[in-house]
């Protein structure tokens, strides 16, 4: 008798959804036999730090919480307080009934971006320039470090778009306008989320250990091809045109194993893409396979309507016929469960809809070892910003400068220049300034001005590189006069694009900023001068060419500004190939390679080589 109820008891207790031994789609099974409604849509609902305690993910069952741009626990909070922040809200999440884990995600869209003290990379539109896959490879596994660095799982990254027209915002977080160039960076992925084993199923996302983290190929799809380049907007396109730019990466993704996909904000020829039943259902999920879980934009559901005609339950369904399965719902959470229970009460969303974006949830979540190693410790905090990331990021930068132009004449290069010289000027705006450097999604999610985390200034760079006994003088924006009456040995001119995101970047003159171009004049009137561009893609600069000697594009290069010394003064050199065209003038845009309009100042593919001085 005794032995009898002892053996029930047992068997009562257990759970096969957390025995580790179990195939997860075993698991998957017994765990969805056991949840609620409420408890399968809770895992749905992903919100805000700035919204989320351990009481309120307990209280609602929380799958997810995200830090939305710069939503932090303290502007210089180190990698403890991260994961101490992580894990109390991963507390709340396994005093469930359940204990279903949470996973916790973040924008580290070049290195780990919000983060102080992170390793800040080049953006995108710089690593394109490279086409080197096995370093973004690196450049992934190095972010994936950092980011469980602070205790976090999930990154939204990386971001495929390829950005058609610069007028857009976002371009700098686009590798390329050539979709190939898009496709060979989707190696960035199983650096994040780890090689998949050999022979695994097709589409299944893949997140391999501790020391890796769940990527999300964004945004799905056709965000870098709307009209005007304005974001969020219209992608107007035949569906060939649009299959064959803008879906080439996502098959990538798909195939390295992405663990999520996220839905654009934009249209396609008009209807909103987190209301594309065809392109996330059929295409995505029945045609290409993908096992994941799609998350919608911040908000993403609330902007298929337009705000005079804004009506929740309707964006709820369309949200939910179209395929999402997490939905970013930062804030109105309690709008969205309550809803979305209505909903399936009332039998206008199936069961078997939500259940299907439930188990693709948890089939991330038993993937990447959650429930076995749901709270971080402290021994990855070493990895932020360890010296081993800032020479990969060093490395990376230098890789991404482009050289459009060096000398007056070919026969008369200015660089590399001398590190040997009596005296020299440093100047413009982007010299000394490490968040004009590092752009958008830096520690803000419009970027900073100045001295905003760790790393090396190009001036900083320019003194450590020179020999000692040159002088080098700094001024930000010099008079003419100043610098006939100084004698330079030469000048390097530092300008650029100041930081933004989003619809904030969205340009329709692509100018640089004065002073820049004052800065410009000044110098390269009177002194030997290179300009080295700060910018997060082509902008207008035919007007100084003549002037300048030298031009090099650099990019949005992160916060290791000695990858760009490391060229100018030719201990490396200069290799970079554009990844974009280089427009003459704006009224040219939308101009691509392979357009019949095609006119650029400096063609796709386009880059000058330097040899360099000695070898390391
Ligand atoms: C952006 C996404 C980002 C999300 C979360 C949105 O505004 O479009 O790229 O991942 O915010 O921060």
């Amino acid at each position: 008798m005794v032995m009898c109820c002892l053996a029930s008891m047992a068997e009562a207790e257990y759970f096969k959804y957390k025995d580790s031994k179990q195939p997860i789609g075993m698991r998957i099974k017994d765990l969805m036999k056991r949840m609620t409604l409420e408890e399968k849509i809770g895992q749905m609902t992903q919100i805000d730090k700035k919204v989320a305690s351990n009481e309120v993910i307990n209280k609602y069952l929380i799958g997810s919480v995200l830090s939305g741009g710069g939503s932090v626990p303290g502007k210089h909070a180190s990698a403890k307080t991260w994961v101490d922040m992580v894990n109390d809200y991963q507390k709340g999440a396994l005093s469930t009934r359940l204990g279903i884990p949470l996973i916790y995600g973040i924008d580290a869209v070049h290195g780990h971006n919000n983060v102080y003290k992170a390793t800040i990379f080049p953006h995108n539109v710089g690593l394109g320039v490279t086409r080197d896959p096995a370093l973004v490879k690196k450049i992934g596994a190095a972010t994936a470090l950092e980011v469980r660095a602070t205790g976090i799982q999930y990154a939204f990254a990386p971001c495929i778009a390829v950005c058609r027209d610069p007028r857009w915002g976002r371009c700098f977080e686009s590798y390329s306008e050539d979709p190939k160039i898009v496709k060979l960076m989707t190696e960035i992925i199983p650096g994040l989320q780890g090689d998949i084993p050999a022979g695994s199923r097709k589409g299944v996302p893949f997140v391999g250990g501790q020391d890796k983290i769940a990527a999300c190929a964004k945004h799905y799809l056709g965000d870098g091809g709307t009209h005007l380049g304005t974001n969020e907007g219209n992608t107007i396109i035949d569906a060939k045109g649009f299959f064959s730019i803008h879906m080439p990466a996502y098959y990538d993704a798909v195939i390295k194993g992405v663990a999520t996909i996220m839905t654009s904000y934009s249209s396609w020829n008009g209807v909103k893409m987190h209301a594309n039943r065809y392109l996330v259902t059929d295409f995505l999920k029945n045609r290409l396979k993908f096992k994941g879980f799609v998350i919608s934009d911040w908000q993403g559901i609330d902007r298929i309507t337009t705000p005079e005609h804004a009506n929740y339950t309707y964006s709820i369904v369309a949200g939910m016929n179209t395929g999402i399965d997490m939905f970013m719902v930062p804030y109105n959470y309690t709008e969205f469960i309550d809803g979305l229970t209505d909903l399936v009460k009332n039998k206008f969303i199936s069961m078997s809809r939500v259940d299907d974006a439930v188990k693709r949830i948890l089939r991330v979540k038993f993937t990447m070892g959650l429930f076995e190693h749901p709270l971080a410790d402290y021994s990855m905090t070493k990895y932020l910003g360890s010296q081993e990331h800032r020479n990969l990021a060093r490395e990376a930068v230098r890789k991404t400068l482009v050289l459009l132009k060096n000398g007056k004449s070919a026969k008369k290069p200015l660089l590399p220049l001398p590190k040997k010289a009596s005296k020299i000027l440093v100047a413009g705006s982007h010299a000394d300034n490490l968040g004009y450097q590092c752009g958008g999604w830096t520690i803000e999610w419009q970027g900073l001005s100045g001295d905003i985390t760790d790393g090396t200034t190009i001036l900083s760079a320019v003194k450590k590189a020179v020999d000692p006994k040159t002088q080098v003088v700094y001024n930000e924006n010099p008079s003419g006069d100043f610098v006939k009456s100084s004698k330079f040995d030469y000048a390097i001119v530092v300008v650029g694009e100041h930081p933004y995101a989003e619809t904030f970047g969205d340009s329709m003159n692509l100018t640089i900023p004065e002073p820049g171009p004052s800065t410009i004049k000044n110098v390269c009137g009177s002194v030997k001068c290179v300009v080295v561009l700060i910018s997060g893609r082509p902008v207008v600069v035919q007007p100084y060419v003549a002037t300048i000697d030298a031009l090099v594009a650099a990019w949005l290069p992160g916060t290791e500004g000695q990858g760009v010394t490391d060229a100018l003064f030719g201990d490396y050199g200069f290799t970079g190939k554009l990844a974009r065209t280089w427009f003459k003038s704006v009224d040219q845009l939308p101009m691509n390679v392979g357009d019949a309009h095609y006119d650029p100042l400096y063609p796709f593919g386009f880059g000058l080589t330097t040899k360099p001085t000695k070898s390391l």
